[in-house]
């Protein structure tokens, strides 16, 4: 995998995190520290990293916990979050958007700019483009032939003339011909460094060509010194961003990924390896959660989406104070609780089902009936959804027909809901002032964030 000693080291930090009893700020110096020297052997700026573990910090410090996740939970989605960022957030895909678009390699020597062309050709291609490949290196005599060979691998057409020595002249040359595709993919000569000359000889392609995407391809080994690397080639040669290749072999990718994230000229594709297909584009959000481990991070982030907020919370405090209660509310208010925890604690929180001591095994049975209460619902009209006192003997053999459920398990709902409705109206009354119930929703929420610590 790429970045394997990064990636094994974030796991494990993880795993702490997970086998930690409490967040406390032992675990916090401990997660700190481990973060900071992983991410400092993988050559990432000091600044960097020192402001990326104070943001996990203050976030853990300040933030209020969505009510559903733990506080370890939150803490890891915290780590994945700011790496996110770290790397660049969003990202920044090339987006195709014209009948013709043009993407212009450059780089320095043996950077991998050539094997990347030809990588590049079949990542579009694969995408349904008609995609041709230009050689303008007139440095490198074999260079014409490396990318003939790559464009006969993946069947794509490769315009060049290793007999002419003016680049412009080369694209010029094809112009016509390079008109039915829908992308060009052109490669430039390199140097040892970024010269006059080179800067010269790309400005040149650049005003007579006009490419779209203008990609500088470096090697991941420089690590952090490709920061200064793309601001140079930004600047001089109006780099629009950048492919990093050789991902798969060094110890210093991180670093070399980070510092690209921070300048104009963003990372947009990974070179992971010598074979064309050892190819990605590059997405923050996928690639942190590949180094982290798929399986844990997806999964919380699915769960951290379905916690239940502060703000639904409060609504559903107020839909106990109105007192207006029917079977579309139980229902809601069975379904958002249910993101809080175990049924258990839930009993515990709607009303009148606290007082009666129900055994495991009794609530499992329940959580079976929850899900039956969905058919049933969906079985009533409106009118009776609105208001179950309707509901008749007639209407209850209907619904039951209608849902697959006896008459007796709908008759068990309706007993549910005259209880809940009636301990609705007795907490009105009782709470009557709504300090009263302030005090009772937060004990609410407390036993929904407790339960989790
Ligand atoms: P150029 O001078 O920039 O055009 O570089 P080349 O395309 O000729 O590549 C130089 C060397 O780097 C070749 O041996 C490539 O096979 C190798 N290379 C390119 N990209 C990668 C990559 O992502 N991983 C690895 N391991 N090698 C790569």
């Amino acid at each position: 995998m790429v970045l394997d000693k990064l990636g094994e080291t974030l796991k494990a930090t993880l795993e702490k995190i997970r086998n930690a009893v409490l967040v406390d700020d032992t675990l916090m110096n401990e997660l700190t520290k481990d973060l900071q020297r992983v991410l400092l052997q993988s050559d990432v700026n000091v600044k960097l990293v020192f402001s990326l573990t104070n943001n996990i910090k203050e976030i853990i410090k300040k933030s209020d916990i969505p009510q559903g996740i733990s506080k370890k939970e939150f803490l890891v989605k915290t780590v994945y979050d700011e790496l996110v960022k770290f790397l660049g957030g969003e990202g920044s895909k090339i987006n195709i958007n014209k009948k013709q678009f043009k993407i212009m390699l450059v780089g320095l020597f043996g950077n991998g700019k050539t094997t990347t062309a030809g990588k590049l050709a079949k990542f579009y291609t694969k995408r349904g483009l008609k995609v041709a490949l230009v050689q303008t290196d007139t440095w490198r005599p074999a260079a014409f032939h490396q990318l003939e060979t790559l464009g006969r691998q993946i069947n794509v057409p490769v315009f060049g003339n290793p007999k002419l020595k003016d680049p412009i002249k080369i694209y010029e040359s094809f112009e016509k011909e390079l008109d039915k595709f829908d992308l060009i993919i052109i490669d430039t000569a390199g140097r040892d460094a970024l010269s006059d000359e080179l800067i010269d000889e790309l400005n040149r392609i650049n005003k007579r060509i006009k490419p779209d995407e203008n990609l500088l391809v470096m090697s991941a080994d420089i690590g952090q010194a490709a920061e200064n690397q793309a601001k140079a080639f930004h600047e001089a040669v109006n780099v629009t961003g950048v492919i990093i290749t050789k991902l798969e072999g060094t110890a210093k990718g991180g670093g070399a990924l980070t510092a690209c994230s921070v300048t104009k000229a963003p990372v947009k594709f990974i070179g992971v390896g010598e074979e064309i297909d050892d190819f990605e584009e590059f997405d923050p959000k996928r690639f942190v959660s590949k180094l982290l481990g798929f399986g844990d991070i997806e999964g919380l982030l699915e769960k951290v989406k379905e916690a239940v907020t502060e703000e639904e919370a409060k609504d559903m405090g107020k839909k106990f104070l109105k007192g207006d209660y029917n079977l579309i509310d139980l229902y809601e208010q069975m379904s958002a609780m249910r993101k809080m925890g175990p049924l258990t604690k839930i009993m515990e929180m709607i009303p009148g089902m606290g007082q009666m001591k129900i055994p495991k095994d009794v609530l499992q049975q329940q959580e079976v009936k929850i899900e039956k209460w969905k058919y049933i619902m969906d079985s009533c009209t409106k009118e009776e959804l609105e208001d179950p006192e309707i509901i008749s003997s007639e209407r209850i053999e209907r619904i039951a027909r209608g849902s697959g459920v006896s008459q007796a398990e709908v008759r068990e709902m309706l007993k549910q809901y005259k209880q809940s409705k009636k301990m609705v109206k007795m907490l009105k009354g009782q709470a009557g002032s709504s300090k009263k119930m302030q005090q009772m929703m937060r004990k609410l929420q407390a036993a929904g964030i407790n339960q989790n610590i």
